[in-house]
């Protein structure tokens, strides 16, 4: 089978992971710091916060922001359902942007639109999670215009997007936004097994995201709210988790961002011979780049204009037969059970919906060869020429 996604290690990073695991410290030594330091260099950003998943970035994120009840978060439909989820973890409440079909991002003209009327309703977010979707950066100027004339914060989720760009700028350096999260899941661009990020420029946010990420607890000297105890003393200020990541998991974060670029260049050489191949049919339509976006190409994605729903159900379900792991990213957040239940209708974002009854995602990844992308290639076009 030829999966949509997978890691690429290499002996480096297993000789990164046997070192820690060989050394004093499995959690809590050196190793955190170290890929958070790599991180900023990276994102060129102030601080970087390291936890053990995206999800719990999220989740910190936006308790950093004092997301609480009687809040609303909005977020795009088509994204992993961790973007909204974190809303709800803050006892907040969670709604949806329709999404621009040819990038599958959250399109700018609905976002204007729906504060617009959120306005005179009342019902303003108080934070926006817009999602690089598969790896292209969203409109964030357009985004941060917006966030100021209706006074909401943005917490970027960039979980498809280390290594990507806007207007030449890494994503992560937050010049648009408040916080970005990223995941280190093993089907993103780098890994650590599990693991997240949260980058951000202010002092405040990242001090508040370390303390959540660590029980709520502090040892600062210039911290504590009374005289210290003794060389043992620690207080808890506010309610946190453990949400740590590991040295282990940071000594392979560290290992895999020394590749981020050559990783990133092959995603696009791919996804490049991928355009080349579909080019000329008029059936097939990968999702749409932008100028001022350098996607991190986490997914391949086209959209299948012609095909109905069953067709497009047997179109990937035939690639799976076929030993080629075709997938669908996403179903629409609203659409899943708990959502409904939740009081969410279908129809409420039709380009999600739309967008959904025709994309399939393609296989991506370092060390995809020549004769699989062929594979993929034909497979999918003898389906098309065979149904249509
Ligand atoms: C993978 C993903 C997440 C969750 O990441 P984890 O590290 O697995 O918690 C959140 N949002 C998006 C858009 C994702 O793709």
């Amino acid at each position: 089978m030829i999966p949509y996604g997978k890691q690429q290690l290499d002996a480096a990073d297993l000789a990164a992971v046997q070192d820690v695991l060989q050394s004093n410290w499995l959690t809590q030594g050196p190793k955190v710091p170290e890929f958070e330091q790599a991180i900023t260099q990276q994102c060129q950003t102030q601080f970087a916060v390291a936890v053990n998943s995206a999800t719990s970035a999220l989740h910190i994120a936006c308790l950093a922001l004092n997301v609480g009840p009687g809040d609303i978060v909005w977020t795009s439909p088509n994204s992993f359902v961790a973007s909204a989820n974190c809303a709800l973890y803050c006892g907040a409440k969670v709604d949806f942007v329709d999404i621009d079909i040819e990038t599958g991002n959250l399109s700018i003209t609905a976002l204007s639109e729906k504060l617009a009327i959120a306005k005179q309703c009342n019902s303003l977010p108080k934070v926006l999670i817009p999602i690089h979707f598969a790896g292209q950066p969203c409109y964030l100027k357009a985004i941060a215009n917006l966030a100021e004339q209706y006074g909401f914060k943005v917490i970027e989720d960039a979980s498809h997007a280390i290594g990507a760009r806007y207007q030449g700028a890494p994503i992560g350096n937050c010049q648009y936004s408040d916080i970005c999260i990223f995941s280190f899941h093993p089907v993103k661009i780098i890994t650590c097994g599990e693991g997240g990020v949260a980058t951000t420029n202010s002092p405040e946010l990242a001090r508040t995201m370390q303390m959540l990420r660590s029980h709520g607890i502090t040892s600062e000297a210039t911290e504590l709210t009374e005289p210290s105890h003794g060389v043992w003393y620690y207080q808890q200020q506010m309610l946190g988790f453990n949400y740590r990541m590991t040295d282990l998991q940071a000594a392979l974060g560290v290992s895999q961002l020394s590749k981020l670029t050559r990783f990133v260049a092959e995603r696009h050489l791919l996804a490049k011979w991928y355009d080349d191949a579909f080019a000329g049919n008029t059936g097939i339509s990968p999702l749409q780049q932008q100028p001022y976006a350098y996607s991190s190409y986490h997914l391949y994605v086209v959209r299948l204009l012609n095909l109905n729903k069953t067709q497009h159900k047997d179109c990937v379900q035939f690639l799976r037969q076929q030993g080629i792991v075709g997938h669908l990213h996403y179903i629409p957040i609203y659409l899943q059970p708990y959502y409904q239940q939740l009081g969410f209708k279908a129809g409420y974002c039709p380009q999600a919906e739309l967008y959904y009854q025709q994309a399939v995602t393609l296989p991506l990844f370092p060390g995809l060869t020549a004769l699989e992308q062929q594979s993929v290639v034909e497979t999918l076009q003898h389906f098309l020429e065979n149904t249509l």
